[in-house]
């Protein structure tokens, strides 16, 4: 190809590929599939590989985020990014408005229209577009200099490099976030990596963007919402914040969709109290919503005063943070046998709800924050996340962090660390990680032993009567009849269910062992395939997963489960007891689905996401990550997230779990 040709190849797909991005994160209406989108960005980047003069500053291959920066450059805002007066009650936000009538002169009686956004608590950051093409990103810093985070802000998908528009000029204002999704899942992961955990999602947004190595940055699932302009050309004939939002949008910048015009202040007060309700259940962390002015004849009129506009005002919910005392440290052991500390705290009232109780994680956090029992701390809750220990404000009696025991609390065992966790590996008889177990066995859809619940479980191992779940089996007459609230007859009727509980079919068996990772899918499967425990012991990792498409981390769950002596013994008196699986009938497998697509959203009931993706995957259907239109299927759990939505506003096929197994034809017995 000559020079110009390639310059011209070049050109179309970075517009092409522009385009389909816009179509894709802004409208939610992709018109092309993932794949023919991928072959478009491997063209192109093969291109600009052999042709790097060609490249274009908004070309799509600078979102990877390639070159590291040493450090940030100073950026010097058009116009300084001012900060807004708070406001925490009714009373303020009244006054606000009579301070406005007052400096234009109107009458008490007089309405001013406002404007009324969510306040989104994330970064503040600017971007700058010439000839609208993204050429510089900032932090909002002091609000005169910020730092030059372009890099960083590139990685962004909802920030496009390219406006639908080549406006000459524009500065246009915006907060990046992290959804509450995002933050936990990024929480859990650094958790489970032995990381310092991020405080609340603005700290993980401000994290992520100020990272030197961009790629970082990307990985991270930040959103960018615009709330207003700097400097710019022309604004044409925009004579309203709310025609501001409605030119941005053309633009194909990002507004949140959740903003509204009210006639006077008492609309803008009841924007607030009806998004003080919604809160919880938005994606995203917001601590208010703005209040501005909408004429933005009246805006220039009203100027500002000492750093912030006079013509808005962020109408604050109370805060989410409160000081108050540890007064106990509980470390309590669970199924896994992790040791988690807990703090029991003065109740204090945070965000309109008394929390007595909030997470210290591991060892780690505590050592980093230096917490201790009677220290003064600053406790924050946010959305539906277990309450949290921020910082030590003052320090109490104890000098040093808090120490988490090297003896299990439950079982008096010897403590290992493993990873980031304290955890006690007395498996087999931890009381604590038995009665779990032992519930989990005796329940419904493993070995269904009526009348083994809770209550009884707990008892029979405080009393010492059982050690594991072999141990059920070898219960004598006569033992429980000493048990409170327990008489002969329902001595009697435990007796009979336990003795019915022996002839169960493998999966069932299977699954009642409580392996890691196992649920009943995965143990059916194994029940299929292997017909007995042997046949399963003597497969290894490879055998699990490249046979029967089990995932990694299921498969070595169940290997080093039945690896374990101890494992094997339990499974061995419960044969000799006279427990007797029966083989499962094969079912026909193979490719029911067809080639089927399949997305899941939010927790489903009976299987893991990794137990229903295998088996889509098993059926011979697909798995997919995005959502987009060729999509067969939306599965959507409890508490769906993102993708639902998206799924929703492109009118997809969305089933509940019910109609997911019936697809997959699953006999839950
Ligand atoms: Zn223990």
């Amino acid at each position: 190809m000559i020079p110009e040709e390639v310059k011209k190849k070049i050109d179309r797909l970075t517009d092409e590929i522009n385009y389909h991005n816009y179509r894709y994160y802004m409208l939610d209406n992709p018109v092309i599939s993932d794949f023919e989108f991928d072959k478009l960005v491997k063209e192109l980047q093969s291109l600009e590989k052999k042709y790097p003069r060609f490249v274009r500053e908004d070309s799509p291959s600078r979102r990877v985020g390639g070159a590291v920066s040493e450090k940030f450059g100073q950026v010097k805002h058009g116009a300084p990014m001012l900060s807004l007066e708070n406001g925490y009650s009714r009373e303020e936000v009244i006054e606000f408005d009579k301070k406005i009538k007052r400096f234009l002169g109107l009458k008490e009686g007089e309405k001013i229209e406002y404007e009324c956004e969510l306040k989104f608590d994330g970064l503040a950051i600017e971007l700058v577009y010439k000839n609208g093409i993204f050429t510089q990103g900032s932090t909002r810093g002091d609000g005169i200099t910020g730092e030059d985070v372009t890099a960083n802000l590139k990685t962004i998908n909802t920030i496009p490099l390219k406006l639908q528009k080549p406006v000459p000029y524009i500065e246009i204002r915006g907060e990046v976030l992290m959804t509450k999704k995002s933050f936990r899942e990024l929480n859990a992961e650094r958790l489970k990596e032995g990381l310092a955990l991020f405080a609340n999602p603005r700290n993980a947004a401000s994290g992520s963007i100020r990272q030197l190595d961009p790629s970082i940055t990307a990985r991270r699932n930040l959103i960018m919402y615009a709330y207003g302009v700097g400097k710019l050309t022309d604004a044409g004939d925009v004579k309203t914040q709310h025609e501001l939002m409605e030119m941005l949008k053309s633009l194909g910048i990002n507004v949140n969709k959740e903003i509204k015009t009210v006639k006077d202040i008492e609309g803008a007060v009841k924007f607030f109290e009806d998004e003080e309700k919604n809160r919880e259940s938005l994606p995203v962390e917001i601590d208010g919503v703005v209040i501005k002015v909408n004429d933005l004849k009246l805006q220039e009129r009203l100027g500002e005063i000492s750093k912030s506009p006079r013509w808005a005002i962020a109408y604050k919910f109370f805060p989410k943070q409160e000081v108050t005392s540890i007064e106990d440290i509980e470390v309590s052991v669970g199924r896994t046998g992790i040791l988690t500390p807990v703090a029991h705290l003065k109740p204090a009232r945070i965000g309109g709800v008394i929390v007595k109780r909030a997470t210290l994680h591991n060892q780690d956090e505590i050592d980093k924050k230096g917490v201790n029992i009677g220290d003064s701390v600053l406790v924050e809750r946010s959305g539906d996340v277990i309450p949290e220990v921020v910082k030590v404000m003052s320090k109490g009696p104890h000098k040093n962090p808090f120490r988490l025991p090297s003896k299990c609390p439950c079982c008096g065992s010897e403590v290992v660390i493993d990873g980031a966790f304290h955890r006690c590996m007395n498996e087999l008889s931890c009381p604590c990680q038995i009665k779990g177990e032992l519930v989990h066995f005796a329940s419904k859809r493993a070995m269904d032993i009526e009348g083994l619940g809770e209550k009884i479980v707990e008892r029979l191992v405080d009393l010492g009567l059982i050690k594991n779940i072999a141990d059920i089996y070898y219960l004598k007459k006569g033992d429980l009849r000493d048990l409170e609230g327990f008489g002969e007859k329902s001595e009697e009727n435990l007796f009979k269910s336990i003795e019915k509980s022996k002839n169960i079919s493998y999966d069932r068996f299977i699954y009642a062992l409580g392996i890691r990772h196992v649920g009943e899918f995965v143990a059916s499967l194994l029940a299929r395939y292997f017909g007995d425990i042997e046949g399963i012991e003597r497969a290894d990792i490879g055998d699990l997963t490249s046979k029967f498409g089990i995932g990694e981390e299921i498969a070595k769950s169940i290997f080093n489960f039945f690896k374990l002596n101890s494992n094997a013994e339990v499974i061995k008196r419960l044969f000799r007891a006279g427990v007797s699986p029966y083989k499962t009938q094969a079912k026909a497998g193979g490719a029911a689905l067809g080639g089927e697509s399949f997305i899941f959203t939010g927790s489903l009931e009976n299987f893991t996401r990794d137990e229903a993706e295998t088996i889509v995957k098993e059926k011979g259907g697909t798995v997919e990550k995005t959502v987009k239109k060729s999509l067969g299927y939306v599965v959507a759990g409890k508490d769906p997230g993102s993708k639902y939505e998206k799924a929703k506003k492109m009118g997809l096929k969305i089933i509940d779990e019910d109609e997911f197994k019936k697809i997959i034809n699953y006999k839950s017995s």
